[in-house]
């Protein structure tokens, strides 16, 4: 499969008053040509720093990437300059946000938005960039477009400024769309819709579309493969179907032990006890440890290495690793 993003070993820390926060550290995945591609965690683990240094969209300063590198078209985008950067950025990666709102201007007819939108990145007349306008509205399933481009934000619902915001992801079909809890401001019906839609448009336009979520709801409908972060690291990752059927990390069966699962009936549901660990110093070992049922004295002291049980499928897990297997010593 053709690789459209290669993220290596990356590293963001933030500098604050209490000492540096170690954000995301070490995280390797990458990106496939036509995949969504979900990464999970809980809040504060690290998915919406990852994402944004793709774009070299942290605050900077106080965020910083402080090593690794993103490899897009042959270019390190952690390397590249402002400007060359900023031609990328909505062209060739599009990025959208929780809140729609904050990507719409409310002084601002839709219309007149995403016309100049489309005008900023691309040599057209007005005449052509309203086509292109007309087009996407049609194509994120906004009925009567022509009527609705006079509109202001306002004058639409939740669910539909959603819409409009993806839609002006969409306007210069960019290879990769990075969407951040891009339903977690909705209400569950229209965030089934949301989640349709964009498996509609990975198919329609063939973007590759990375989704950044809490919620494994939203990985199950509608995600190819899955990367689960914990604590700056990525923990586990592989198909879909390995992550919810086969799940290996005890953090990964923790997080799928805490939502509501349509495939059984009788589960119950129990919450991850305990909180993950601070980031100005973390662990040398397992980040997981004080909340793992299974730790073992090896976890307290290293880091466990990745293990491979598939083509997809890693996990960073003592209990996978052979040489713990063989003096395996649990601590509780
Ligand atoms: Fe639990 Fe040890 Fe695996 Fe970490 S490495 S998840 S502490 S068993
Ligand atoms: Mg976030």
């Amino acid at each position: 499969m053709e690789k459209v993003l290669e993220i290596s070993d990356l590293h963001v820390s933030f500098k604050t008053y209490g000492g540096e926060v170690k954000a995301v550290r070490g995280v390797t995945f990458d990106l496939y040509k036509g995949e969504i591609l979900a990464i999970v965690g809980e809040s504060g683990c690290g998915k919406s720093v990852t994402a944004q240094s793709i774009m070299r969209l942290i605050p900077s300063p106080p965020g910083r990437i402080t090593s690794g590198s993103v490899l897009f078209k042959g270019m390190d985008l952690t390397r590249l300059k402002e400007p060359k950067l900023r031609k990328i950025r909505g062209a060739d990666i599009s990025m959208i946000f929780q809140d729609p709102m904050t990507a719409l201007n409310p002084t601002l007819t839709i219309g007149e938005q995403i016309i100049e939108g489309i005008m900023q990145h691309k040599p057209v007349t007005r005449q052509q960039a309203k086509k292109t306008a007309l087009d996407m509205l049609d194509l994120v399933g906004i009925p009567n477009p022509l009527e609705r481009l006079k509109h202001f934000p306002h004058q639409f619902s939740g669910g539909m400024r959603q819409r409009i915001v993806i839609a002006m992801a969409l306007v210069c079909q960019p290879e990769v769309l990075i969407a951040d809890e891009p339903t977690t401001a909705l209400d569950v019906t229209i965030q089934a819709q949301i989640l349709d839609l964009f498996k509609e448009i990975q198919k329609k336009t063939g973007v590759s579309i990375i989704l950044i979520t809490h919620d494994l709801g939203v990985v199950a409908q509608v995600a190819n493969r899955v990367v689960v972060m914990y604590a700056g690291k990525i923990v586990e990752a592989g198909s879909r179907r390995e992550i919810f059927y086969r799940p290996q990390h005890p953090y990964t069966k923790g997080l799928l032990n805490s939502v509501p699962r349509l495939d059984l009936e009788e589960s119950e549901l129990v919450p991850i006890a305990g909180s993950p660990p601070d980031l100005f110093s973390p662990p040398a070992g397992c980040p997981f440890v004080a909340r793992c049922a299974y730790a073992m004295e090896v976890c307290d002291r290293a880091y466990p290495d990745k293990t491979h049980l598939s083509k997809e499928h890693h996990v960073d897990c003592w209990l996978q690793d052979e040489r713990a297997i063989k003096m395996r010593v649990h601590v509780r």
